[in-house]
């Protein structure tokens, strides 16, 4: 069987293996023969019941999805209800009826392009995102006109199961949660699912790795193959070798952050904190994206948040949250996790990194400098998530972190701030303000150049393996070349040593809290050279959790010297999988 390769825009995270399955878009038929008069009555009749079967329809949807996405994110389903409930909107087509003759399905059509082709010439790239789901209205309602008969789409949906890859060529929102529902291995797109459509939303937040921009019609041949799907990196592999297979081993049985799971309420670790099979302890924390990510990985059992992505959690907003709005968010995650530790990162904005959801012109994003960078370049909004994080900081063990950080002057400035904040919060309310924890991530190849100095500055460090593997490696992680399992580079294992070394000669504790932490092989090297906390998404925590209770530190010590001294990734990947295949 041919192995083919396929690259699209990652939109959501994760790793699976399944089959493919191809859902190619059935074309909305439209009647365009002209109506008699008598027959406008009748029209505007279809029209109406065909309104009302999709509002029903949608609030069915969404009805399942309560408590499952968060407040921020069922709103995806208020745009549905604003146009169905518009009475311009159903004017405008009424009058279509009326006086151009057209039958129901003409009408929609029409009105609905019209709408289309205003929004497409936005600049504003949220705006133009709702393409999307003004055409799945439009097919809807266009569907429900004709009895609500089930579309192909529809059809073959029902057929879809949990060991499938869905390849579409036009992702809905609510395919997309039709999907999510069946928890399938992954998403595949040629449309619809750009990284701010509603769709790679709910993608998202149900943890199915998703990838948007490959074109169908190559891939429909393959329907029904073995593929692996890597929502991190973008890439389809259908046919994959075995070598592959072995390397993703790992990832298939790491289970998306399903629906069902996020109604677990089981402590995952039988309420006994997780320690290597030799009694060493390992912190196990939590990245969070997203509120509905938190409130799933709340009843995993882990020992606190160690990453808030801040601005994935700002993804849903057309502009950047204003102060009241972020201290709600935080305090609420403070205040939930009751007396863990919490750590908040300082949004990490531009470059090659996320949000045009914000209102920020994604061109100028893309040249703008990252991270705390940025953040220095726009004080205004910095100060109001410092006070935001500060304010919340009351209701529990929070602590605030900074990302991309290269250089100690970038450290002294926020240091100055938060104090500036911390004068201006005492004085208003009258007593001290709790302290609150500095650290920073350490992720750019500056960072590591001065770790020393940096440690001299900061509480703590988190180790992003995922950006500095690509400072590193010189590598654009938009558009990443780097192999997979890259990370296990001896070279790149020296450098976290080096790095891990340097905390603990200065007392500080260093945390891991890139992709790596999520992959068996990298944990026991991490174990090894000494990193006592691990911070990852919540899907993965389960697998983690029980493999670290499989080793022992003094076998992961000797792992990990092995590995700094291979002569190559594919040795150390060799070694590693031997090394876990012998204690099975
Ligand atoms: C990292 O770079 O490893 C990290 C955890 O940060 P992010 O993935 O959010 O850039
Ligand atoms: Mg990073």
């Amino acid at each position: 069987m041919e192995r083919k390769n396929f690259e699209g825009e990652p939109v959501s995270t994760g790793t699976g293996v399944g089959k493919v399955f191809i859902i190619k878009e059935s074309d909305i038929e439209i009647n365009e023969d002209i109506i008699d008069e008598s027959e406008v009555e009748a029209q505007i009749t279809n029209l109406e019941v065909a309104i009302c079967r999709t509002f029903i329809e949608i609030y069915d949807l969404n009805d399942g999805f309560r408590g499952i996405l968060s407040e921020e994110e069922n709103r995806i389903f208020d745009f549905y209800k604003e146009i169905l409930d518009d009475r311009t909107f159903f004017e405008e087509i009424k009058n279509l009826i009326k006086n151009e003759r057209y039958r129901a399905d003409m009408a929609i059509h029409t009105c609905i392009k019209k709408y289309i082709d205003e929004i497409s010439e936005s600049n504003n790239e949220y705006i133009k995102q709702r393409v999307f789901d003004l055409n799945d209205v439009a097919k809807r309602l266009i569907k429900n006109i004709s009895g609500g008969i089930s579309d192909e789409n529809d059809i073959k949906i029902k057929e879809i199961n949990s060991e499938q890859i869905v390849v579409i060529k036009e992702l809905t929102p609510i395919i997309a949660a039709s999907l999510a529902k069946k928890e399938v291995k992954g998403v595949v797109a040629e449309e619809g699912a750009g990284y701010f459509t509603h769709a790679s939303i709910i993608l998202r937040s149900t943890g199915i790795p998703a990838i948007n921009g490959i074109c169908i019609d190559e891939i429909e041949k393959f329907h029904d193959n073995p593929a692996i799907i890597d929502g991190e990196k973008g890439i389809l592999i259908v046919n994959p070798t075995e070598r592959e297979m072995d390397d993703f081993k790992f990832g298939s049985s790491r289970k998306p952050l399903c629906i069902k799971d996020s109604k677990n309420s089981g402590i995952l670790f039988e309420g006994r904190p997780v320690e290597t099979a030799d009694g060493h302890r390992v912190g196990l924390f939590v990245n969070i994206s997203s509120v509905k990510e938190f409130f799933a990985a709340k009843s995993l059992g882990i020992d606190g948040v160690g990453l808030v992505r801040t601005e994935s959690l700002f993804i849903n907003y057309k502009k950047i949250p204003d102060e009241k709005r972020q201290y709600l968010i935080y305090s609420k995650i403070a205040k939930e996790i009751s007396g863990k530790p919490v750590v908040i990162r300082t949004a990490d904005i531009g470059g090659d990194k996320v949000p045009g959801a914000l209102g920020i012109n994604d061109q100028s994003l893309s040249r703008s400098p990252r991270g705390i960078k940025r953040s220095l370049e726009h004080k205004k909004e910095l100060i109001t998530q410092i006070r935001a994080i500060m304010r919340a900081a009351e209701f529990g063990e929070v602590s605030i972190s900074f990302p991309m950080v290269d250089s100690i002057k970038q450290i002294k400035e926020v240091k100055s701030i938060i104090e500036e904040v911390s004068v201006e919060l005492t004085e208003k309310n009258g007593q001290p303000l709790k302290s609150i924890r500095i650290g920073t991530m350490i992720e750019t190849a500056e960072s590591v150049k001065i770790i020393e100095e940096i440690l001299n500055e900061v509480d703590f460090i988190s180790i992003g393996t995922n950006d500095m593997l690509h400072q590193i490696c010189e590598q654009n992680r938009k558009c990443s070349t780097l192999e997979m399992r890259s990370y296990l580079e001896p070279v790149f294992l020296q450098t976290l040593k080096y790095c891990v070394d340097k905390a603990i000669e200065k007392n500080k504790p260093a945390s891991v809290c890139g992709e790596m932490a999520t992959d068996p092989m990298a944990v026991i090297v991490l174990l090894g050279i000494g990193v006592k906390d691990l911070s990852m998404g919540p899907a993965y925590i389960e697998d983690i959790g029980r493999f670290i209770r499989t080793v022992k530190l003094d076998e992961a010590k000797e792992a990990a010297r092995r590995a700094m001294e291979g002569r190559s990734l594919q040795e150390v990947k060799d070694m590693l999988s031997e090394w876990i295949k012998s204690r099975m």
